[in-house]
């Protein structure tokens, strides 16, 4: 189950489903124990917060600003594709070695090697 990391920190991916299916980001984290990972600017979700003087209602006569938080939600890594720099495209990663000998992710289609994680996770 623990494969070797199709999509890493930093990878631009293509959505392939769910509300922002189509569209790109840059992978913000990834969650490999939960499967997820999140993505810049997809699958946003608004957090309300608690006004801080919920029970002075009306005070000053506006609803408080500020009260949402908006952040990523984790996505399942499988809704995710990995897009090849050099195909611009969204790919499937193949295990290979770079030309340095080096094991690397690289793209099936052209055989690039993907960018690698700072600490070889
Ligand atoms: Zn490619």
């Amino acid at each position: 189950m623990a494969d070797k990391a199709n999509i890493i920190k930093g990878d631009t991916v293509f959505v392939r489903r769910g509300r922002d299916k189509g569209k790109r980001g840059t992978v913000k984290a990834v969650f490999p124990a939960a499967g997820t990972a999140t993505v810049e600017g997809i699958n946003i979700v608004k957090r309300h917060t608690k006004p801080q003087q919920e029970q002075q209602q009306n005070m000053g006569g506006a609803l408080p600003n500020g009260g949402i938080i908006e952040k990523e939600a984790p996505l399942p890594l499988s809704t995710l594709m990995y897009v090849c720099e050099k195909c611009k495209a969204p790919t499937r990663i193949r295990h290979g070695r770079n030309p340095d000998g080096r094991a690397a992710r690289l793209c099936a289609k052209c055989g690039e090697p993907a960018r690698e994680s700072a600490k070889g996770a």
